[in-house]
């Protein structure tokens, strides 16, 4: 499907896709080299202006749309067979910067942005804790205001870049039974005394993003990290998620796209019976079946970014591009499996997709909980419960 792209967006988008084929080949390994590695690969991306793609030019960045940031993201998951690294990129730009550009100070904007978009720094997002995940309100990390400065304890689970990032847009409690108005989001420098990282997690799917915990012990940080103002932090997170269920979710698309268009060479070219196996009408319908999910997936996700870039409510159709382009990417990555056959179980890039997209249903807010805001929307589905 073609969409009528600008002569402008068609070359930054064929620009990208040739960078990321050349320039973005996966992770070997997962020692110190590969961290120096990915280190030299994200400054690439910096170089290519992936890291600061929506963030004003005046503070390094690109100055793109949602809309011309979803097609650059395409393209990225499109070239870039680590979809890992992809999501690591688009987290960095969706979760921490976009935050800093739409509730940062000025003065926090010019600390921070231009290394973040010129690809020498790295940011991560940490929200999510071990007893707080899809009830992301009842957070225990606590910032407790003491002069001019606020003390942070607790910790964060599942923090994406965590193990490479400079600095952390940190979601913690400062009135606790205040519910939505109860949080406040923080910038960290990832050197502040009483900040800990820990181990890299290993995980099923995007191997290329590393992940970890971040822990929070008697971490003081100055009155001026408050990012957004204090009792803002729900604000600032719900609105880092539209971001990421829009144009993040675009990694997905790219990568799907890619998968097909493998999927379909391999039908027109495994016999068995005498003839390729995409005259099956099995195979066949099975790989139209592909087409479709992706291309409404699609429609979906660029209605969204499109309402974003106009400034217009886009809950439900954030909520919705999320739930189609996650489901479709699961869809087709099992799809992508069978029309291989045996060759299709075996480690490499023809699983790759299925394990890249399960994650897919559950970051960014899950599945189950994007049909909770829709129906809610709807007028009907339950209201959150009250605090305990
Ligand atoms: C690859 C990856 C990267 C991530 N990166 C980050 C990051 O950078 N920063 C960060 O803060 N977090 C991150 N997360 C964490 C992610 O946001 C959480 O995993 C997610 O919010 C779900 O929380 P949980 O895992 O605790 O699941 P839970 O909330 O415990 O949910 C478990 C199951 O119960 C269901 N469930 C829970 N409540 C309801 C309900 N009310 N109605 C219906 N079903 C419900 C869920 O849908 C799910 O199926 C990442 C996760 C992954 C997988």
């Amino acid at each position: 499907m073609n969409l009528r792209l600008t002569p402008e967006l068609t070359e930054m988008r064929e620009t990208v896709l040739a960078f990321a084929r050349r320039d973005l080949a996966p992770e070997q390994g997962g020692d110190a080299a590969g961290a120096d590695r990915f280190r030299a690969r994200w400054r690439l991306a910096g170089r290519q202006g992936l890291t600061g793609a929506t963030v004003p030019a005046e503070y390094g960045g690109s100055g793109l749309d949602a809309e011309s940031a979803a097609i650059l993201m395409e393209a990225l998951g499109e070239g870039c067979t680590d979809t890992g690294f992809a999501f690591s990129v688009a987290a960095h730009l969706f979760a921490c910067l976009m935050p800093i550009v739409e509730f940062g100070t000025d003065d926090q904007k010019r600390r921070w942005l231009p290394g973040l978009c010129s690809g020498e720094r790295i940011a991560a997002h940490g929200v999510t804790e071990p007893g707080a995940g899809s009830d992301s309100l009842n957070l225990s990390t606590r910032a407790e205001r003491k002069d001019d400065h606020y003390v942070l304890d607790g910790s964060k689970c599942f923090t994406t870049n965590a193990p490479v990032a400079d600095v952390f847009i940190v979601q913690a409690a400062t009135r606790p039974a205040a519910g939505f108005f109860g949080l406040t989001s923080f910038i960290v420098d990832a050197a502040t005394p009483g900040l800990r990282v820990g181990r890299p997690y290993e995980k099923t799917g995007l191997r290329g993003s590393p992940t970890a915990d971040v822990y929070f012990e008697n971490c003081i940080v100055p009155a001026e990290s408050v990012l957004g103002a204090e009792g803002s932090g729900a604000t600032v997170f719900t609105g880092s998620m539209k971001w990421e269920r829009t144009c993040l979710f675009a990694i997905y698309l790219g990568a799907m796209r890619r998968v097909l268009n493998d999927t379909l060479a391999f039908a027109a070219e495994r016999e068995q019976f005498g003839s390729p196996i995409g005259q099956f009408q099995a195979v066949s319908h099975r790989i139209v079946d592909m087409v479709l999910s992706l291309e409404s997936a699609r429609l979906l996700l660029l209605d969204a970014a499109r309402r974003l870039a106009a400034g217009e409510d886009c809950d439900v159709p954030s909520a919705l591009a999320k739930l189609a382009v996650s489901e479709a990417a699961v869809k087709l990555g099992l799809d992508a499996v069978q029309v291989r056959g045996s060759g299709g179980v075996l480690e490499g890039d023809v699983g790759a997709l299925l394990r890249d997209a399960l994650p897919a249903r559950i970051f960014s807010g899950t599945n189950e909980i994007q049909k909770n805001n829709i129906a809610r929307a709807l007028g009907i589905g339950r209201r959150r419960p009250a605090r305990r």
